[in-house]
């Protein structure tokens, strides 16, 4: 049995730029944040200072359930850093309020993965500065 899990110990991973600082601080709070135009209305989740759709500035941070399903994965077994172990699952996961994530699945084996399956966010620390959302299946 191969139970998916969150890697965080070594791995590369993001530094916040001006316009992610909010996505990172509601990580570390634990609460996945998106974007929305206070214009258009557009959905966002990589961070930005203008909206994608209607090039207006300031697009507002906005909190999500942090519950989703799986819209589409894959599962590494050849690491192409050595940092990382393997299984894991990169995916994509559809928020219930509708932008899509990257993320990775954690806390199920590779075979029990399948579209549509319910997620819920999993938030783990790396350091002071970044914590990293995960999805595992929905308790
Ligand atoms: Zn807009």
């Amino acid at each position: 049995m191969t139970i998916l899990r969150p890697q965080v110990d070594g791995i590369p991973v993001p530094r916040p730029s001006l316009a992610s600082i909010p996505y990172w601080e509601g990580c570390r709070a634990g609460e996945l944040r998106y974007q929305r135009c206070p214009g258009c209305q557009a959905l966002q989740t990589n961070p930005t200072i203008i909206c994608w759709r209607c090039h207006r500035p300031g697009p507002e941070w906005v909190g999500a359930s942090g519950r989703g399903v799986l819209y589409s994965w894959t599962v590494v077994w050849r690491a192409q850093h050595p940092a990382f172990e393997v299984p894991y699952a990169p995916a994509i996961v559809e928020l219930e309020e509708g932008p899509r994530v990257m993320t990775a699945v954690v806390g199920c084996e590779p075979e029990d993965l399948a579209e549509g399956m319910a997620l819920e966010v999993a938030f783990h620390r790396v350091d002071d500065e970044i914590t990293l959302p995960f999805f595992r299946p929905l308790r």
